[in-house]
């Protein structure tokens, strides 16, 4: 127990909720960051850790993330995430059993933490915590939920995409430009679709080349080796695969003038973000321009928006990205510390919800 004490002593975060679940031999930690703008909102994270402190520390650090990402986004919610911390991943009806008794936990909170889905955890596990509590988003369609996020997330990388391209060139027209789509999952294949449509060229990078060759198809783009890409020629570097692909070395090394795209936790080393600026590439913080999942979700289930005023709010992705430029040329400082100063701010205003 000292190790959980000697870890919060250190986080800024407002709640952790810590339930030992005997039935699985696991922990469940919810940490609620910040209520200022509102609930909390983040995802459930179902993992394997070297130790429970390991969880722990995984939720108070990702509660912290979504604070920043759901402020800059504009959202009235505050940060939380749930992390289930589990000797062994469950399926079957250890599995359900598990998510009812977390849905009870979640329940038990009165709405300060409404959570969403994460690592290991989808749609079908949202619908099992549904049926213990309603501060759920990201349910399945046949719930009346709003389903996957990969959808809303690919339109607001659209939007930040063209934003980063009219920042650098005076025009967000996409025609001829050369986009590289690393990853053609589900965000990266919708993503392909509407720059397509917008005129751009498509280069796709997936380790699963069959999946990269069925998008290119697609839109009548060109397949790039998964080792190729940051020495490809492109206009725009679109990460949609994993995290951590900037690192000092490989942001001295990327070739296209703008890295924009929606994987999570792009900087392996925060100094990359300043690698990057010093050569001069327009970085899109990640937290800004994948905030379209959070956007669609939230906005559908939580906020009763109707598909207008969701797909304005995916838009004003683009704007925020735009402030977040100038901001960063003005004062001279990386993109990410941009975005970081406006998070603080929006995290210091006046409760939105009071
Ligand atoms: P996905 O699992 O559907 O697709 C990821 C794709 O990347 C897969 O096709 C996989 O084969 C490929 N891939 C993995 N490693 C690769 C590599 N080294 N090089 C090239 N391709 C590689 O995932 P997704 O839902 O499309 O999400 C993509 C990224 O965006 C993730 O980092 C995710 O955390 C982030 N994100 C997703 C959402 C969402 O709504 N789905 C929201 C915010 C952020």
């Amino acid at each position: 127990m000292s190790d959980f004490q000697a870890l919060l002593d250190t986080w800024d975060g407002e709640t952790a909720v810590i339930r030992r679940d005997r039935e699985t031999g696991g922990w469940i930690f919810i940490c609620i960051h910040s209520t200022r703008r509102g609930p909390a909102g983040g995802g459930t994270r179902m993992k394997v850790y070297a130790s429970p402190a390991d969880g722990l520390e995984d939720a108070m650090r990702l509660s912290g993330a979504m604070s920043r990402k759901l402020a800059v986004a504009g959202l009235p919610f505050g940060g939380g995430k749930g992390v289930i911390a589990i000797p062994e991943i469950p399926t079957g009806q250890p599995r359900r059993e598990l998510l009812l008794r977390y849905g009870e936990l979640v329940a038990s909170l009165g709405g300060t933490y409404c959570t969403s889905s994460d690592m290991n955890t989808d749609e079908a596990d949202l619908d099992v915590i549904w049926e213990r509590t309603k501060y759920v988003f990201g349910r399945s369609v046949a719930t009346g939920g709003s389903g996957s996020p990969a959808r809303p997330t690919a339109i607001g990388v659209f939007h930040g995409i063209r934003a980063s391209v009219a920042h650098l060139d005076g025009s967000d027209d996409l025609q001829g430009r050369r986009i590289l789509i690393q990853g053609a999952g589900g965000v990266g294949s919708e993503l392909a679709d509407h720059l397509a449509k917008a005129g751009a060229a498509i280069l796709v990078a997936d380790l699963d080349r069959a999946r990269a060759q069925a998008v290119a198809s697609r839109v009548n783009g060109d397949v790039v080796h998964p080792d190729d890409v940051l020495e490809a020629d492109a206009d725009v570097y679109a990460p949609c695969a994993i995290g951590g692909t900037l690192d000092i070395d490989s942001a001295s090394r990327v070739r296209c003038p703008i890295v924009a795209g929606s994987a999570n936790n792009q900087l392996a080393q925060p100094e990359a973000a300043d690698v990057l600026t010093e050569r001069g590439i327009l970085y899109a913080p990640d937290y800004v321009i994948n905030a379209g999942g959070a956007i669609g979700v939230a906005g559908t289930e939580q906020l009763g928006w109707s598909e207008d005023q969701v797909n304005a709010a995916l838009e004003r992705i683009g704007e925020t990205l735009r402030d977040v430029y100038r901001r960063s040329a003005e004062l001279g400082i990386s993109t990410a510390a941009a975005a970081e100063a406006i998070a603080e701010e929006r995290l210091s205003e006046p409760a939105a919800h009071a």
